[in-house]
């Protein structure tokens, strides 16, 4: 008799799970419970609802700069608010140059523009899709300000290594950690490496308040510039009603902060149990050829889990998705459309009216970074990731790898 054929959902064979994974979208993949409930009726109770003069925010401040291990944290309005309070706090002339990476969310480039700063992208790892530090080495001008880094997906970029080359240019280090709460760098968590760590609390973070976002940073002249350009440069500790520089208001909510720290001492069991499932899956994926699970020394925090596919071997990335998706396992093929030097706002130069400042005299040519475009076209498969998997969740994501990979690769 022949082997039983492998049927793939989508033609029309059996899916491997027809109930949706826990998500982020909805209450099966967040943990919000009556900490967050009675934290926002205290603020609301309180009747004061601006962080302007309320101590939610403030103590979230002091919280978050504890946890992470640095001097200061500054709350404001979004994970982009922060990257831009950590642009802003560079200070960069127009026309200067900060490297940063082509595979992130655009979060982590506008503020760039948005302080009239050219972004320069170097390529990425072709494993993690993190900055490679000798590509960010050999894009260095006497233009840089700054390395802008992101761990992406929960995987620390080597950030040590960024940290030396910084510094032996006198250069800053911003380090986009919205993916990536309490992964390790060695013995510090990311974050506390470079000068200058951003942090976002959108809905589908480790920890989300909706919108919001945090920065932390050892230097106080920085971390002042911050406070400052979250209120429209106004100095409140002077008593004067004056702007010292062109800001805008980021402010985070005291409702925001509130729920924030109720999410805080949820944090390490939402990183402790994602980090479980991937192990589980990672054990469940092993031996699949064409098939790379996330390398992982016990420093990834998964805010996704991304598998890399070797096209060669595993076949049409996209494909991948397809089947997966009907086999009831949301996938993501590429996570990105384009670099973020493709999308039509940089590579058209979409800025200042008809300006195209300060890109007028850039180019973002296609193969700019070959392997951040190998990922997103061709390698870089997404699954997303969650808090609530159980074992029986994680087995079911195992088993439909399993069986596109039979379907797609061995059959
Ligand atoms: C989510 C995210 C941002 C933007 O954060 P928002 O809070 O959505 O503004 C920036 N960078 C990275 C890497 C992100 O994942």
């Amino acid at each position: 008799m022949d082997e039983p054929t492998i049927r793939l959902a989508r033609d029309g064979g059996t899916p491997v799970r027809t109930t949706p994974l826990p998500s982020v979208m909805n209450a099966t993949g967040r943990r919000f419970g009556d900490e967050e409930v009675k934290a926002v009726e205290g603020v609301l109770r309180s009747g004061m609802l601006s962080s302007t003069w309320g101590t939610e925010v403030p103590a979230l401040e002091r919280e978050f700069a504890a946890l992470i291990g640095t001097k200061q944290a500054v709350a404001c309005s979004s994970g982009t608010a922060a990257l831009h309070l950590a642009v802003a706090a560079v200070n960069p002339e127009p026309g200067d140059e900060i490297i940063t990476t082509p595979i992130s969310d655009m979060g982590t480039v506008f503020p760039i523009l948005l302080q009239n700063a050219v972004p320069v992208f170097a390529d990425v790892d072709p494993v993690t899709g993190n900055l490679d530090p000798a590509a960010v080495a050999a894009a260095i001008t006497p233009r840089t300000k700054a390395v802008l880094a992101v761990h992406l997906f929960g995987k620390p970029a080597p950030i040590h290594e960024l940290r030396e080359l910084c510094d032996r240019h006198g250069i800053l280090l911003i380090e986009d950690c919205a993916q990536a709460y309490l992964a390790a760098a060695g013995d510090a968590f990311v974050g506390r490496i470079g000068h200058l760590g951003c942090f976002s609390l959108q809905q589908t973070k480790h920890i989300s308040a909706g919108d919001g976002g945090l920065v932390v940073t050892d230097d106080p002249a920085l971390a002042r510039r911050m406070r400052l350009f979250a209120d429209k440069g106004w100095p409140r500790d002077t008593n004067e009603r004056t702007y010292l520089f062109l800001s805008l208001n980021y402010r985070m909510t005291e409702l925001v902060g509130a729920v924030t720290r109720a999410q805080l001492a949820r944090l390490q069991g939402v990183v402790d149990d994602r980090r479980t499932a991937a192990a589980r899956a990672t054990a469940g994926l092993s031996g699949l050829a064409g098939i790379t699970p996330p390398p992982d020394n016990g420093d990834h925090v998964y805010w996704q889990y991304p598998l890399i596919l070797d096209p060669a071997v595993a076949g049409d990335l996209h494909e991948w998705a397809t089947a997966l998706t009907a086999e009831g396992i949301p996938a993501n093929g590429g996570y990105l459309t384009s670099p973020l030097y493709g999308a039509p706002a940089l590579r058209d130069r979409v800025t200042y009216g008809a300006s195209q400042y300060p890109l007028a005299d850039v180019e973002y040519p296609p193969g700019l970074c070959p392997n951040a475009e190998e990922l997103i076209n061709r390698r870089l498969l997404v699954l997303p990731w969650n808090e609530n998997y159980t074992e029986s969740d994680v087995d079911d994501v195992v088993a439909a790898v399993r069986k596109v990979h039979a379907g797609l690769v061995t059959a």
